[in-house]
């Protein structure tokens, strides 16, 4: 597996505290806070505070231990936020894009957590 983790991503400055952030939930391994652009009422972004590139990339290095606090920090999130069906909400969806074909933004690991209205389809029309 071949990254190279930029150190200059705006998520490497916001885990620096170069840049403010609407904080949701920290934990040892984990950061999670508000998208600047919401695509729903609710849009958290979820990131380990290591120098992840991508899902694959955090999934098949990252320790057990930072794994293991990053799937428990995003369900905490769905929880607490309410929109989890296990909490009596109406439903929520977990998206993380990879690359160029995806649009991946910030080269740095994060799941979206979205919210809050009827999320339609999983994908957009072709194109
Ligand atoms: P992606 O396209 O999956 O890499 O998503 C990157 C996301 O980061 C987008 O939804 C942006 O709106 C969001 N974003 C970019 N800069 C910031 C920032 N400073 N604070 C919070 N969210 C940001």
């Amino acid at each position: 597996m071949a990254y190279m983790y930029d150190d200059q991503n705006i998520f490497a400055k916001i885990l620096r505290g170069e840049i403010p952030n609407n904080t949701v939930l920290e934990t040892e391994h984990t950061l999670a806070f508000r998208d600047i652009a919401p695509q729903a009422p609710e849009h958290i972004l979820v990131i380990p505070k290591g120098p992840y590139v991508t899902y694959d990339h955090f999934a098949g290095t990252a320790s057990e231990a930072e794994i293991v606090d990053f799937a428990r920090a995003s369900a905490k999130i769905s929880n607490d936020l309410g929109v989890a069906p296990g909490a009596g909400g109406n439903g929520f969806r977990v998206i993380t894009n990879a690359g160029e074909d995806a649009i991946q933004e910030v080269p740095h690991f994060h799941i979206h957590i979205l919210a809050g209205r009827p999320l339609g389809g999983i994908l957009p029309a072709e194109g």
